[in-house]
C-alpha cells in the first residue's frame, strides 16, 4: 500500500477519546418509538441484517432502492461497475449505466401525476415573521420549472450537457431552478448567493455556463443584499477574462425577489431579462429529456474549510439515489410530514436534503433565507411552531450559537410538533448534543447526527432513529446500508494495517460518489485514491469504539502531535465546550521545541461571560481531566468569534496560520491562502490584533 505525506500524521490517538466521551447512552426515546413509526425495520437488529446482505451484495440493495425511489423510462444494463485502484488504471464508478431517468420527473412529475400535486413541497418563511408566507405546491413548482425549462432551451439554446450558473438566496426560485435545469439534461452550479463576484465569477468561467440566474436582492435579518450588483460585477470580470476562456455568459435571468427600487441596480439588454417576463412568455409545457444514469446533473464546490474549493461533479441517478434514501431512512420522513433544514439550497446537504432526494420522497419543506436568529435567537423554534415542524436540521455551528443565547428563547415555544433532530456538517460537541437533545427535544426526539461530504452526495454514518439502537453524544452512529468504511493507522513498525482508530476510508463506491472533479480528473485520483490504493480517502480521522460506532475526531491535515502522541481536534474541543462558560472551541498545533508540538486554543465564551485568569486555569483543568496533562493548552487565546467558512465551518488551516505567525503576517495577508469562502474575513483580522497583543 502507498503512503502518503498527511496518512504519516496518522494516527494513533488516545483510546480515551471514546471513553471520556461516552459519558452515557440515550436509548431512542420510547415516545417517538410510539408516533413516528419507523421505516419498515423493527429493530436494530434487523437494521444490522439488512445492513450485512447490503454489503455482501450492494449493488443487489442499492438496485432493489432504486426500482423503489425513481423513477426508469429504460432499466439499466448493469447496476454498477467500477475501478477503485489507481494502479489498475483510471478511477471510475457507474451506476445503473444505460438506465434512462430525470431527476426532475422524478422529484415532480411523478406526484403530479399520480393526482398529489396539491400536496405541499415549500412553505416559504419571510425574513419578517410578520410579513406573509408564499406556499409552493408541488403542481405550482412543475408549471414554473416548466416555463423557466422552455426559456432556457428556446431562447438560451441551452442543451443537454451545457452550463447553467444560479446565484440565488434560499427561496423557491433556487430549487425551481435546479430543477429547470436538469429537467432539459443541464447542468447546474449553485453558487452560495454570500459569495463575492470574484467567487462567483471563478465558477463561472470554471463550468463555462452561458446563463446566470439571479435576482435583485433579498433580506437577510436587517440588512439588504443586492445581489444582482455582485452578479453583474461577476459577469465583468469574466467578459474581461473572455479571450483567455473563449466563451461568454449570454443571459442573465433576474428574479425582482425584492421587487427593489430598479434604480438599484440596472438592467443591461439584451443580455438581461426579467424572470417574470422569461417564464410568462415562455410554454408551461416542456418535456423531459431522459438522460443515461450516468449523464452530469450538477457541479458544486466543497466548502474550502482545507483549501481550494474541489469542483464535485455528481452523476444523475446514483446521486438523486443516494439522496433519496438516506433522506427517507435518516429524518425517518413520512408523507405529510414537515421537514425544516436551516441550511441552504446552496450546499450539498440543500441540494440532497431540501430538493433531489427529499421531493423524490414527495416531502414537504420549511425554505427560509433570513438568519435563524433574527429578530429574536427564538425564532428558529417560532418556525418550527409555526408550521408544526416534524423534523429539524441544524449545523452545530447553529446549535453552538442558540446554546450561547440561553434557554428561555426555546422554553418560549412549545416544540412539541418535534419529532426528530438532525445535525450534520462538523462534529458535535457531547455538551452541545445534550442541550440539544434535552432543551430542544425535551428528550423525546432523537438525535441524528449524520457525517457526509459534499463527495459524498448523501447521509454515509448515522444513528438509525430505530428501536434498539442506543445513541452516544458525539459519535455519528453506524454505516448506512451499502457503505462499507474502513479505518487505517500505521503501525510501530510503519506498516499500515486495518485499525479502530486511524484514517477513515470507504471501501467500494456507493451510488452518490463524486465522479469527478470538474476539469480536473487527475486531481480527483490524487484527492481520493493515492492515499490509499484500492479506497475512497475521506480526509477525516475516526475511532470505531467497541459497538461498532463511529467518531469523527476531525481532519488528518489537523491532527496534532504532543511528545509523539496524537491528539485529534475534537476532543479537546468537546472537553473546552463541556466548559459551562464556553460557547466554542478550536484547537491547532503551533510548534514547540521539546514537545514538537503543542495544542494552542481559540475560545469564544458564552454571552455574558467575562475572561479571566481564573477561568483560564479551570479550562486548563477539564483538558487535564477529561483527556490527560499532554493535551493541555499551552496557550488559550479569547476570542469573539471564529473564522468560518460560508457553510458555517471552523476554518482551523487559518487559525493555525494566526497561531504560528501571527505577528509576522504581512500586511496583505498573502500567507493566509484562499479565504474566499470565509463568511467574515473581518474576524480574521481581529484573532490577529489579539494574537499580537499577547506576544
Ligand atoms: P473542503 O473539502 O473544501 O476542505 P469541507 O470538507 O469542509 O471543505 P464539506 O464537503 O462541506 O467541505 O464538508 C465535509 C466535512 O465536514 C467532512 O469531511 C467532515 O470533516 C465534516 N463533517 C460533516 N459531517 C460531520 C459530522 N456529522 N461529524 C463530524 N464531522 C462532519
Ligand atoms: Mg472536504
Amino acid at each position: 500500500m502507498l503512503r502518503h505525506d498527511s496518512f504519516l500524521k496518522a494516527v494513533l490517538f488516545s483510546r480515551r477519546f471514546c471513553s471520556s466521551s461516552i459519558e452515557k447512552g440515550y436509548p431512542i426515546p420510547e415516545s417517538f418509538l410510539v408516533n413516528a413509526a419507523p421505516h419498515h425495520i423493527q429493530n436494530f437488529e434487523k437494521y444490522k441484517e439488512i445492513y450485512h446482505s447490503s454489503i455482501k451484495e450492494p449493488d443487489v440493495f442499492w438496485s432493489s432502492q432504486a426500482k423503489k425511489l425513481l423513477y426508469w423510462k429504460k432499466p439499466w444494463n448493469r447496476a454498477l461497475d467500477f475501478n477503485f485502484d489507481v494502479n489498475k488504471g483510471k478511477i471510475y464508478a457507474e451506476w445503473f449505466k444505460g438506465g434512462l431517468t430525470n431527476a426532475c420527473y422524478n422529484a415532480l412529475d411523478r406526484w403530479v401525476e399520480s393526482g398529489q400535486g396539491d400536496r405541499i413541497a415549500y412553505y416559504e418563511e419571510p425574513n419578517l415573521p410578520s410579513d406573509s408566507s408564499r406556499v409552493f405546491t408541488y403542481s405550482s413548482l412543475l408549471e414554473q420549472v416548466q416555463r423557466l425549462s422552455s426559456f432556457l432551451k428556446q431562447t438560451c439554446h441551452i442543451r443537454k450537457g451545457d452550463t447553467v450558473a444560479i446565484y440565488l438566496p434560499n427561496i423557491p426560485e433556487l430549487p425551481i431552478s435546479m430543477l429547470a435545469s436538469c429537467r432539459i439534461g443541464a447542468i447546474h452550479s449553485v453558487v452560495f448567493a454570500g459569495f463575492s463576484a470574484q467567487a462567483l465569477a471563478e465558477r463561472i468561467m470554471d463550468c463555462k455556463a452561458s446563463v446566470l440566474i439571479t435576482c435583485d436582492g433579498f433580506q437577510r435579518g436587517s440588512k439588504t443584499v443586492h445581489l444582482k450588483r455582485v452578479a453583474d460585477e461577476a459577469l465583468e470580470i469574466v467578459k474581461n477574462a473572455a479571450n483567455h476562456h473563449h466563451f461568454h455568459v449570454k443571459h442573465q435571468i433576474v428574479l425582482q425577489h425584492l421587487k427593489s427600487d430598479k434604480s438599484e441596480y440596472s438592467m443591461h439588454h439584451p443580455r438581461d431579462i426579467y424572470w417574470h417576463e422569461a417564464l410568462s412568455s415562455s410554454s408551461p409545457h416542456c418535456p423531459v429529456e431522459w438522460v443515461d444514469a450516468e449523464h452530469p446533473i450538477l457541479v458544486l464546490y466543497t466548502s474550502g474549510s482545507t483549501g481550494k474549493p474541489k469542483g464535485v461533479v455528481q452523476a444523475t441517478a446514483g446521486y438523486q439515489l443516494h439522496a433519496a434514501s438516506t433522506f427517507l431512512y435518516s429524518m425517518n420522513y413520512h408523507l405529510g410530514d414537515v421537514f425544516f433544514a436551516s441550511a441552504d439550497c446552496g450546499w450539498m446537504l440543500g441540494h440532497s436534503f431540501m430538493v433531489y432526494g427529499s421531493l423524490a420522497n414527495g416531502a414537504t419543506h420549511v425554505i427560509y433565507a433570513g438568519l435563524p436568529t433574527y429578530p429574536d435567537p427564538g425564532r428558529t423554534w417560532a418556525i418550527v411552531d409555526k408550521y408544526q415542524v416534524d423534523q429539524f436540521l441544524g449545523a452545530p455551528t447553529l446549535i453552538r450559537s442558540l446554546l450561547r443565547e440561553g434557554n428561555a428563547h426555546v422554553k418560549k415555544y412549545s416544540r412539541q410538533s418535534l419529532k426528530l433532530l438532525c445535525t450534520a456538517g462538523e462534529p458535535i460537541n457531547p455538551h452541545v448534543w445534550k442541550w440539544y437533545y434535552e432543551t430542544v427535544g425535551d428528550s423525546r426526539c432523537p438525535v441524528v447526527d449524520t457525517w457526509w461530504q459534499t463527495e459524498t452526495s448523501g447521509v454515509m454514518l448515522l444513528p438509525p432513529p430505530i428501536e434498539g439502537f442506543i445513541q452516544k453524544p458525539g459519535s455519528a452512529g453506524v454505516p448506512f446500508f451499502g457503505i462499507l468504511p474502513k479505518i487505517f493507522a500505521q503501525t510501530e513498525n510503519g506498516n499500515i494495517e486495518e485499525s479502530n482508530h486511524g484514517t477513515l476510508c470507504i471501501a467500494r463506491p456507493w451510488p452518490g460518489i463524486v465522479r469527478t472533479l470538474l476539469n480536473n480528473h487527475q486531481r480527483f485520483e490524487e484527492t481520493y485514491f493515492h492515499p490509499f490504493p484500492g479506497y475512497y480517502y475521506t480526509g477525516d480521522g475516526c475511532i470505531r469504539d467497541e459497538d461498532g460506532c463511529y467518531w469523527l475526531s476531525g481532519r488528518i491535515d489537523d491532527v496534532i502531535g504532543v511528545s509523539g502522541r496524537r491528539i485529534g481536534t475534537t476532543e479537546v474541543e468537546s472537553a473546552l465546550v463541556s466548559h459551562p462558560h464556553v460557547a466554542e472551541a478550536a484547537v491547532v498545533p503551533i510548534p514547540h521545541e521539546i514537545k514538537g508540538q503543542a495544542v494552542y486554543a481559540f475560545v469564544t465564551l458564552r454571552a455574558n461571560v467575562e475572561s479571566s485568569e481564573n477561568l483560564h486555569l479551570e479550562l486548563r483543568q477539564v483538558v487535564r481531566e477529561k483527556i490527560g496533562a499532554h493535551a493541555i493548552p499551552e496557550m488559550i487565546q479569547w476570542s469573539p468569534a471564529l473564522p468560518k467558512t460560508r457553510s458555517g465551518k471552523i476554518v482551523r488551516r487559518i487559525l493555525r496560520i494566526i497561531a504560528e505567525k501571527g505577528h509576522t503576517l504581512s500586511p496583505s495577508r498573502g500567507e493566509l491562502g484562499d479565504i474566499s469562502t470565509l463568511a467574515d474575513p473581518q474576524v480574521i483580522e481581529e484573532l490577529i490584533q489579539i494574537r499580537v497583543s499577547l506576544m
